[in-house]
């Protein structure tokens, strides 16, 4: 067994990057450069009494039943399992995707105890979300003492939201106590921007709606790389129906569910982030791989059902930039189903997409035929947080010459 890193003799050459959920917590592991180089990838999953080990380490597959896990056990296997690369050295800093960064950060900040305390304020605004990445981070404070801790947020991206698509239709004092249209999944559409900048810098200065179609799901408006609107808001729930959360409902549904059914918060929390969206509408799966594979009707009309919000979404998201010029897909659903994009794409020719049937069906990056480019690009949040890390470690080094 591989000695614990944590006296390890810190080295700038390695960042790992951390994405820590519920039931897992994901790595990449990289050299430091201003495009840093991915050395080894993947997760312990079913974090519990059965977690799993599973990762590409250099060339190896590797694989390992870990037993009993929670964060911190999880973050020792990591390490003990990457010793073949790390070779007793630590990483110099760590980069911990955070769901929400409030209405302070734009970017990503240090993780000294004074900004862990403003983070933890928020927990109650990313439940299923924000504890889990916390706790890695203090895990990861405790493995690497000496390293940097650097959060990377899936709110900032939208902190340049106009006023109007920022709030709500509450009197005020809620937006000034916060309540407000944050957005998610910012890492991802960072890394769309960046890479659409790169590949199709014209299309990149234009009007994009971007859909991240994973389990979580959500889109957004960007106008010259900025987010001008996004799908979801105070909370990961609004917007596209998801695997298991409910997407854009009506508040006095919510209202109806506590007078009339007597459910409480806790039970509407479960209800809306656990059991609702695909699989509350199948009544089988949040998978859509399964779903597309499966016979039941129900399962056809959980997938109308996602295919005619994100229809309408798309509609919005171009009302909002006033136009549109693209179309990004990406996330586990938007890269690799060309049934689900061909749905949402069905009768948008009147925007502009038609889409190219054999480009589509061979997973190509450009699938649209129309005047509005429809692009398939896989994201990689990992690498926005890599990227975040490096040049924190070069500030650093600026800072100490
Ligand atoms: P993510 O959260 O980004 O990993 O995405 C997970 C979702 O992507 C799940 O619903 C998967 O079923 C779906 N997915 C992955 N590959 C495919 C595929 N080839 N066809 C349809 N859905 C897929």
């Amino acid at each position: 067994m591989a000695q614990s890193t944590g006296s390890g003799e810190s080295d700038a050459e390695f960042i790992l990057s951390l994405n820590a959920g519920s039931s897992s917590l994901k790595f990449s592991l990289y050299k430091a450069a201003r495009e840093p180089d991915e050395i080894a990838v993947g997760q312990v999953e079913s974090l519990g009494p059965n977690a799993r080990f599973k990762a590409r380490i250099g060339p190896q597959q590797v694989e390992d039943n870990l037993g009993s896990a929670d964060h911190h056990v999880a973050l020792q296997a990591i390490l003990e399992q990457c010793e073949t690369v790390l070779q007793g050295k630590a990483p110099a800093c760590i980069g911990h995707r955070i769901a929400h960064g409030g209405v302070d950060y734009e970017g990503p900040q240090l993780l000294t105890p004074q900004v862990m305390e403003k983070l933890a304020l928020l927990e109650p605004l990313a439940p299923l979300h924000q504890p889990h990445n916390l706790a890695a981070v203090r895990a990861s404070v405790e493995a690497f003492p000496d390293a940097l801790q650097i959060g990377c947020f899936d709110t900032a991206f939208h902190r340049s939201h106009p006023w109007v698509n920022d709030t709500f239709g509450l009197p005020l004092k809620y937006y000034d106590r916060g309540v407000r249209r944050y957005g998610f999944h910012g890492l991802s559409y960072e890394y769309i921007t960046g890479t659409l900048a790169r590949i199709d810098p014209e299309l990149a200065s234009g009007r994009v709606v971007i859909a991240h179609l994973g389990n979580g799901a959500s889109m957004c408006g960007v106008l010259n790389g900025r987010s001008i609107a996004s799908t979801m808001g105070f909370s990961a729930l609004d917007g596209l129906p998801m695997g298991t959360r409910c997407g854009q409902l009506d508040p006095g549904v919510v209202l109806y569910l506590m007078d009339q059914e007597g459910l409480s918060a806790h039970e509407l929390t479960k209800l809306l982030y656990n059991e609702s969206g695909l699989k509350g509408l199948s009544d089988e799966t949040n998978d859509m791989r399964t779903l597309e594979a499966s016979q039941r009707p129900e399962a056809e009309m959980a997938i109308e059902y996602y295919t005619f919000r994100a229809r309408r979404e798309l509609g919005a998201l171009a009302a909002s930039l006033h136009g549109i010029d693209g179309v990004v897909f990406c996330g586990g659903i938007g890269e690799n189903s060309a049934t689900i994009r061909a749905r949402i794409c069905n009768g948008m020719d009147w925007m502009g997409i038609t889409l190219d049937g054999r480009a589509n069906m061979a997973n190509e990056m450009s699938i649209g035929l129309g005047r509005t480019k429809v692009l398939v690009i896989p994201t990689d949040e990992e690498r926005i947080i890599a990227r975040a890390a490096s040049r924190a470690l070069d500030q650093l080094a600026a800072t100490e010459s």
